[in-house]
């Protein structure tokens, strides 16, 4: 299945991203979005960057981040991946 960039399947990944990166999802809305990761690679690069900072997180710091610092770090990071698209 192919999506367009921008559509709301794509919207509503990117809000739900961090809780699929977390495993907090219920086992619906996670095929869901899997099965439109499947067929996305925007959204795909997006959980990557999400998957990757968690442990990059993990790696650097021992105790936890501060939550800002967190968000802070994602926005960067999601910017620069989408920059390379
Ligand atoms: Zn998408």
């Amino acid at each position: 299945m192919a999506y367009s960039v921008g559509c709301t399947a794509c919207q509503e990944v990117e809000e739900l991203l961090f809780l699929l990166a977390d495993g907090e999802l219920d086992e619906n809305t996670q095929e869901r979005l899997q099965a439109h990761l499947d067929g996305c690679g925007q959204c795909k690069t997006l959980l990557d960057v999400e998957m990757h900072l968690r442990q990059l997180i993990k790696h650097c710091f021992e105790r936890p981040v501060p939550a800002d610092l967190e968000a802070k770090i994602r926005s960067q990071l999601a910017e620069l991946q989408i920059g390379r698209l």
